[in-house]
């Protein structure tokens, strides 16, 4: 079994495969080091932290992961906060810095004797129509190599080589919102006990904790305007600015350390089985990161895909596998639905006219009845909180 990408899709397939005896390969394009200091993730789904924990993987984000069950929305007409933990099926999130995941889960591999190949680009997936593929790659040293596989997991993310490979019918559905984010980590402790979605006529602000000295920030920002054009100090201007502090209560400045812009984009492949290659993670969908679901919804796909290798490769069993793609995608759908919901909710429509004025009173409405109706509000815990 070769396996894409030692990300969460990848490094959740893998664990989960090699404690059933299957000899698996992860190739990894970047070194070890840069996995454990690449920030992205925090916030892990209750289903998320449940799967980890039924595999023994969860031992990290129980220890330092912290719960956090309230978000709370500043608007033109005010503030109001959801307990969503209270709310619909009455989970939270647990904050865990993905890193840490990927350490975790790179050490429990490697420790179970785990084989990966680091700094090792796959290039091209070849002959996935048949039961032998090969994996062409660029190793560590420069050298071209081939790998031979009896399955392909492709979890290398949105630009890998995995969905390079795939042939012309395969079918992507796409869509990019026209919003960029400015995504920033900050070495500040949070300013609020909540996930803060300040929706203000200048655009979004977002605040996300991330450990008790590191918080993540969001700017709606212009896009094609490089992540570096402001100072420091513009950029907490702005971001108090957007968030009321002067209403609601100063934010707690730090030294920015990650500043990455995010154009908000969405896709989903379709299928996402190809002969012997199949897709998971970033891979298989990208979504808009207003909702925070990608890392989640790479660990149930690694879960759904493992349980069905397993059944062919241990019990003989293909027909998980057939059904793999149709399962996953039901999922999948699910969380684009509630992500292109919220992007929808969080930011103004640009442009002038009647049609924007209308979009931008319809998203006044939506927050109107999230403040207001306890059916939307169980609604929207279910949906923020689910996988
Ligand atoms: P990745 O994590 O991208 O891993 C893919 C791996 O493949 C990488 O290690 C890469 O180096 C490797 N690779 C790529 N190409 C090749 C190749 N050709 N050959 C070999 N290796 C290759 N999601 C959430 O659920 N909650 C959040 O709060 C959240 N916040 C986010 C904040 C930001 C700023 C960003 C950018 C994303 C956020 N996400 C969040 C999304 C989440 O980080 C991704 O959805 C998640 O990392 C997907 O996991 P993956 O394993 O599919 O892919």
């Amino acid at each position: 079994m070769v396996i894409l990408g030692a990300g969460p899709a990848g490094l959740v397939l893998g664990n989960l495969l090699h404690a059933n005896g299957i000899d698996c390969l992860v190739l990894e394009r970047a070194e070890r080091s840069h996995l454990h200091a690449r920030a992205r993730a925090g916030f892990l789904a209750a289903n998320t932290v449940r799967v980890l924990a039924r595999h023994g993987l969860a031992d990290g984000l129980l220890r330092h992961g912290t719960r956090h069950a309230v978000c709370e929305f500043r608007t033109e007409d005010g503030r109001f906060r959801l307990d969503y933990g209270t709310l619909g099926r009455g989970e939270q999130h647990t904050v865990y810095p993905q890193q840490e995941l990927v350490a975790d889960l790179l050490a429990r591999y490697l420790d179970a004797g785990g084989r990966i190949s680091f700094g090792t680009e796959a290039l091209a997936v070849l002959g996935a129509e048949g039961d032998r593929p090969v994996v062409t790659v660029c190793g560590a040293d420069g050298r071209p190599g081939r790998v031979p596989a009896r399955y392909v997991a492709g979890c290398d993310g949105r630009h890998g080589a995995a969905r390079r490979s795939l042939p012309p019918e395969a079918v992507r559905h796409r869509r990019d919102h026209g919003v960029s984010w400015l995504g920033l980590l900050a070495q500040a402790p949070p300013s609020l006990d909540a996930v803060g979605y300040a929706v203000h006529e200048r655009g979004l602000a977002g605040h996300m904790a991330r450990t008790p000295d590191v918080t993540r920030y969001y700017l709606q920002w212009e896009r094609g305007v490089p992540a570096e054009a402001w100072s420091e100090e513009r950029v907490w201007d702005e971001l108090a600015l957007r968030m009321r502090a002067a209403d609601h209560g100063p934010l707690r400045q730090g030294r920015i350390v990650q500043r990455a812009v995010v154009d908000l984009e969405s896709d989903v492949l379709e299928p996402l089985r190809y002969g012997s290659l199949f897709l998971a993670g970033d891979a298989a969908s990208l979504l808009a990161p207003a909702a925070a679901k990608g890392a989640n919804l790479a660990v149930l796909a690694a879960e759904l895909l493992a349980e069905a290798l397993l059944d062919d490769l241990v019990h003989g069993d293909p027909s998980g596998l057939e059904r793999y793609s149709a399962r996953c995608l039901e999922h999948l759908w699910r969380a684009q639905e509630f992500s292109h919901w919220m992007v929808q909710l969080l930011h103004h429509p640009s442009g002038v006219g009647g049609e924007t004025l209308f979009h931008d009173a319809l998203r006044r409405s939506r927050l109107t009845s999230l403040r207001t109706s306890r059916a939307h509000q169980d609604w929207f815990a279910e949906n923020y909180v689910g996988v």
